[in-house]
């Protein structure tokens, strides 16, 4: 099996960074990641890391998917996610909804044990992995792993876990798969910063999609699919999310405009993926039973 080990990382996704490793439609791959701090903090005495050489929300890859032409879907199924025994948190002053109440940096450092997360003597919590970055490169120029937006990204969205499928556009020969920022654990909009910051191994299995037409970035769950937009505000990253999927839906169900959107609201619901990043990023989720009553299968 291909593995892409965690010296291939950068913080861009751009089509000017070469290929870690390259694949065929349908391989599977596995990629090892360092967490957002570039695995650089690994005690609460030292919140602003143990090097200075950092990269932010650095991502493993690219993963070049021969056969993958622009215009193209790529499938990518999220097999497993398997994380190290620890996951560090650490404060900040300027984003999230606590902005402004931490002036002094701070790290909390939080043990793994199998699927259990040891937050203090009386909770544990527990674990949900999930990927905060993934995403393609860009046809222009390139996007800082920060960023979330149409080619995937920082999107933390905590419903990219195991046994999922994302769709994400084709905008350059290849592919250019990267992904990285592993989350032990995160809520719905990601309040303080970050979520449960952890590095480990992810193993996909990539498929190229000729005349596919999704609303990507589009998820796959066992029971819904879902649209992941990203916008400068919630409001407007909802509504982009809302319209996607009531497209989606009218053409899946071949019903009027009029319909998709009465059955838009009575069964899709909205979610804040994350408030916290350069763009703020909501997702809207449809049950999959519904679209099976108008034949639709998930490709
Ligand atoms: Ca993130
Ligand atoms: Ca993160």
């Amino acid at each position: 099996m291909l593995y892409i080990s965690r010296e291939h990382v950068h913080d861009r996704l751009d089509k000017e960074i070469a290929p870690a490793a390259v694949c065929d439609s349908g391989d599977t791959v596995v990629f090892q990641t360092r967490d957002c701090y570039d695995d650089s903090v690994t005690c609460e005495e030292r919140p602003l890391g143990d090097r200075r050489d950092t990269l932010e929300n650095p991502a493993t890859g690219p993963l070049y998917i021969r056969g993958a032409l622009p215009g193209d879907i790529l499938k990518v199924e999220i097999l497993t996610i398997n994380l190290r025994s620890w996951g560090a948190m650490c404060s900040s002053f300027s984003y999230g909804a606590f902005a402004g109440r931490f002036p002094e940096p701070k790290a909390a450092i939080f043990a793994i044990n199998g699927d259990q997360i040891r937050f203090d003597e009386k909770l544990t919590l527990d674990c949900c992995p999930m990927i905060g970055v993934i995403g393609t490169a860009p046809g222009g120029e390139g996007i800082d792993t920060a960023t979330p937006g149409g080619h995937g990204g920082n999107m933390d969205c905590r419903k990219i876990g195991e046994g999922t499928a994302l769709y994400l556009p084709v905008a350059v020969q290849g592919a250019l798969l990267s992904l990285g920022d592993l989350h032990a654990l995160m809520g719905d909009g990601e309040v303080f910063i970050c979520g449960l910051e952890t590095a480990g191994e992810v193993t996909v299995r990539v498929h190229v999609l000729k005349n596919c037409r999704l609303p990507v970035p589009f998820l796959l769950t066992a029971d819904k699919v879902m649209t992941i937009q990203s916008a400068p505000t919630t409001d407007e990253a909802g509504r982009k999310a809302v319209l996607r999927m009531e497209a989606f839906v009218r053409e899946a169900a071949g019903i009027s405009e009029l319909k998709s959107g009465m059955l838009m609201s009575l069964a899709a619901d909205m979610s804040i993926c994350q408030i916290v990043d350069p763009k703020m990023t909501v997702r809207v989720e449809f049950p999959r039973k519904i679209l099976a009553q108008y034949g639709w299968e998930a490709i």
